[in-house]
């Protein structure tokens, strides 16, 4: 058994096991893919203290920092069912795809999300050659060029006037008869004047010359008609799905959107499971953000380990 059990392999996760192992506590960090969301990512240039690195070499840095600290390391094993101690200070218990379980005092969920795709042919072709989906990350890659947003609720219209100031001309693609971002900033969107909006769209494809994005066809849903649009990226903004689906049947809080409640200190709605990164409430998913809430995840893990009777 562990004292500190943390499931999930990304920043969020990595950061808590630091934190937890270099406390003296017997940690094990199980995930289905070490390193998380950076094994699909290229370039990232806003990590604070490091200019430029890539997705796999931070997620190899990750690795060396856990073999580093002794921390017990369980690569690709599935999560399933989490069964929280009865009482408080009591075992919980976690059980693995593969038969497996392992149990801790104290446990912290840091399972990440992915981004919702949209499935037409040419996103999984593209990506990373113009298909992106994190504005805050590539929009500086496509600056002075014409670009499109796919998605016109919070996230596609906030990613819209984000990167209107970036790029040459922007497109935000809209399945709805309407937007369904707040109102103040559908009005922000349209007082912009390089931005195109278009209502009962639908995505059909997304078009390359084999190394990059070159256009997409949108199909007016009203007309039928397929409208050709050239341009360099594509910006899908249709929703961040936390990997927690797991987790219903355990008794822990989750939002309307699957994601795990916490509070400001990582505690979730039950005692001695603790909660960081992009698969809980907390707004704005980044790495460093990532980061800092597995830290603090992690700290309030120590906490409770040496104010709570083992049960
Ligand atoms: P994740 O990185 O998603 O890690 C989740 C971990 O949990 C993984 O190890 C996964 O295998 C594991 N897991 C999931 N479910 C289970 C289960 N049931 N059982 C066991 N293990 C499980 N952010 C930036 O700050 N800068 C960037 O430049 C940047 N670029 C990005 C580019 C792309 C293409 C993408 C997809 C994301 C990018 N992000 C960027 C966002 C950033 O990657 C995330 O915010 C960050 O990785 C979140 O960390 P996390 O530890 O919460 O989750």
């Amino acid at each position: 058994p562990y004292e500190v059990l943390v499931i999930g392999g990304g920043p969020a996760g990595v950061a808590t096991s630091v934190y937890t192992a270099r406390k003296g506590f017997r940690t094990g960090i199980a995930a289905e893919r070490f390193g998380g969301q950076l094994q699909d990512t290229l370039g990232i240039e806003n990590l604070p203290g490091t200019a430029y690195t890539e997705g796999p070499k931070l997620s190899a840095d990750l690795d060396e920092q856990v073999k580093a600290n002794a921390i017990d390391k369980i690569d690709l094993v599935q999560a399933e069912k989490l069964i929280p101690a009865k009482t408080e200070g009591g075992m919980h218990k976690v059980r693995f795809a593969n038969g497996g379980e392992l149990t801790a005092r104290a446990v912290v969920l840091a399972t990440g999300a992915r981004w919702r795709n949209l499935g037409v042919p040419g996103e999984q072709e593209y990506r990373n050659k113009g298909v992106a989906y994190c504005p805050h990350c590539d929009g500086p890659l496509f600056k002075g060029k014409r670009i499109a947003v796919i998605g016109g609720g919070n996230s596609g219209v906030e990613a819209a006037i984000d990167l209107a100031k970036i790029v040459d001309h922007v497109t935000l693609v809209e399945f709805d008869t309407q937007l369904r971002a707040d109102a103040v900033l559908v009005d922000k969107l349209k007082s912009l004047d390089n931005v195109e909006i278009i209502t009962s769209g639908q995505t059909t494809e997304i078009t390359g010359d084999g190394a990059r994005v070159n256009g997409m066809i949108v199909k007016d849903r009203e007309s039928g008609d397929d409208r050709e649009i050239e341009l360099a990226g594509v910006f899908v903004q249709i929703g961040l799905v936390p990997n927690t689906e797991w987790l219903k049947d355990s008794g822990l809080e989750l939002s309307q959107h699957g994601e795990i409640v916490t509070d400001k200190r990582g505690a979730t709605s039950l005692p001695g499971i603790f909660a960081a990164g992009d698969a809980t409430t907390v707004p704005y998913k980044q790495i460093v953000v990532a980061m800092g809430l597995g830290a603090k995840a992690g700290l309030t893990a120590f906490d409770y380990l040496i104010r709570t009777e083992p049960a």
